[in-house]
């Protein structure tokens, strides 16, 4: 098997079903995050590029939009069945390009990708686009040619959870990967163009956000966007694209609080907590990034944070026994060594971890496991998404001071609430607000939406209400059936 970086569709956008030549040739590095060295080079696409694809999308709309419920649903079948067997190439460009573990490539990296499109194709099965309301017809249709923008942290299931449900609503699309996962982005298309998706149907081109993600999102002819990025980048989107009116989907960041109820099972919620909230090297939108505990147990969290802490094996990502690799790059390593150093500064109890490398790691963007304790949630750490392997202890006083210290947030995402007696923990996670709220460690369900309230988005991926997004709705008056 070879390399994806050897892979000559490196240098080539997919456009109107064939691998084409850029507009202009112009390369961006992939580099290794382990190794900080650059181990392949992507085209990167430029307006002219953008033009293209949306003009191969538009010509494959008519015959696409108009495909029957069981034709897509045929095609996404064959798209998970080409997923699969190419699955252990894919992980290995995943740790390649943003330094997840093997493990967790060739696991829950992979398998989200699987489950997200299951859980669309089932969505289809179930979605009714025509429903008779009295003499009202009402119906969705398709939207339209779509623009997909993704970020590097889960780059299968982000992809998936846009690109399924717009082919299985009818729309035709253009994909810009993030500029740190462009490999991965690169096989996807091949499994599309191996599964028979139609010419046109999907365009893939390459690049970075200020250049082809812009291009997007003021062309008029994408009707609409759906982003998953940082508030600052889905800020941009939407400013970028209210001038053609077109709408605009945000999965954006979060601040998610986990918040341990006085009667949780503590020797298991803070282990599982800090093991969730550095999952991915702390890179993941709903990482429970604040663990709130009541203060009487603060003590015992710390001990049980710093004892999981030091279970965690961080290293090489091609090494089967590393449970953390590095952070994806420069730029983002260096915003968490700012943040950890301003939770030093603001008076922060550091449990474990800190600024620097770990010590047997010389180089690749390699983070200490870092646990703040007595962490007040006016500081930088508490307010920030830090998006890196950085957990915050906030000690509360009361349930309602718990709720109030959880909302107390820019963000809106994700909630998590721990607890024995069942009838508060579910009071508790009723006030949260929150896309979605995760209770005793609940098991995720593919079929959930999920989203943001406030900062964290604006709409739903997955299920029907994730189908929705690419739909219109149409209402015919009058429409008597004969
Ligand atoms: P960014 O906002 O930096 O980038 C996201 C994507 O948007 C990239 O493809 C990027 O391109 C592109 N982009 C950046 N600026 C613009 C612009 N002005 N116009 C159009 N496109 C643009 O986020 P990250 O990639 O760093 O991802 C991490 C963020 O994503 C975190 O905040 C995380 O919480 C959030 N996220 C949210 C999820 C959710 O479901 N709510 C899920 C996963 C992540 P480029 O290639 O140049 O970077």
């Amino acid at each position: 098997m070879s390399s994806p970086a050897d892979n000559p569709n490196t240098r080539l956008f997919y456009i109107g079903g064939r691998w084409v030549e850029p507009a202009t040739l112009s390369l961006l590095d992939v580099i290794d995050p382990a190794t900080e060295t650059r181990v392949a080079q992507v085209a990167q696409g430029s307006a002219s590029d953008v033009d293209a694809a949306v003009a191969a999308a538009r010509t494959a709309f008519p015959a696409y939009s108009a495909s029957s419920h069981t034709q897509r649903v045929e095609l996404l079948r064959q798209i998970v069945s080409v997923y699969q067997r190419r699955m252990p190439e894919i992980a290995d460009a995943l740790t390649l390009e943003m330094g997840a573990p093997i493990t967790l490539a060739r696991g829950a990296q992979i398998a989200a990708g699987v489950l997200t499109a299951n859980e669309a194709i089932a969505a289809l099965e179930r979605f009714v686009f025509e429903q008779q309301r009295g003499s009202t017809l009402l119906v969705h249709e398709p939207i339209g040619v779509c623009g997909l923008i993704t970020a590097w942290n889960w780059p299968m299931f982000l992809t998936f959870l846009k690109v399924m449900p717009a082919l299985a609503a009818g729309c035709t699309m253009l994909l810009k990967p993030s500029e740190f996962a462009p490999l991965s982005a690169m096989l996807f298309t091949e499994v599309l163009a191996e599964a028979g998706v139609p010419p046109g149907v999907f365009n893939l081109v390459q690049g970075t956000g200020p250049v082809v993600g812009a291009a997007m999102t003021a062309h008029p002819g994408i009707d609409m966007i759906s982003f998953t990025g940082s508030t600052r980048g889905g800020i941009a989107v939407a400013q970028s694209a209210a001038t053609t009116v077109k709408r605009v989907v945000q999965e954006l960041g979060g601040k998610s609080a986990n918040i341990l109820l006085p009667d949780a099972d503590f020797a298991s919620a803070v282990g599982k907590g800090v093991a969730h909230c550095f999952n991915n090297s702390g890179q993941t939108c709903v990482a429970p990034s604040r663990m709130l505990v009541p203060r009487a147990r603060h003590e015992e969290a710390k001990a049980l944070a710093r004892a999981t802490v030091a279970s965690i094996v961080v290293g090489d990502p091609r090494d089967p026994r590393t449970t953390m690799g590095p952070v994806v790059g420069q730029a983002q390593f260096d915003k968490i060594q700012a943040l950890i150093m301003s939770g030093i500064d603001d008076g922060a109890e550091l449990v474990s971890g800190g600024t620097g490398r770990p010590e047997h790691l010389p180089r690749g963007y390699f983070v200490r496991p870092t646990v703040f304790a007595g962490v007040r949630n006016d500081m930088r750490i508490a307010r920030e998404e830090i998006f890196g392997p950085v957990l915050c202890i906030l000690p509360y006083d009361s349930e309602d001071e718990a709720v109030a210290i959880a909302n107390d947030s820019a963000y809106g995402l994700s909630g998590y609430v721990q607890g024995a007696d069942l009838e508060r923990a579910h009071r508790v996670a009723a006030r949260l607000r929150t896309g979605t709220v995760n209770i005793n460690d609940a098991r995720g369900d593919p079929s959930a939406p999920i989203g943001g309230y406030k900062q964290s988005g604006n709409g739903r991926e997955k299920s029907e209400a994730g189908m929705l997004e690419y739909l219109e709705t149409k209402a015919l008056l009058g429409y008597q059936r004969g």
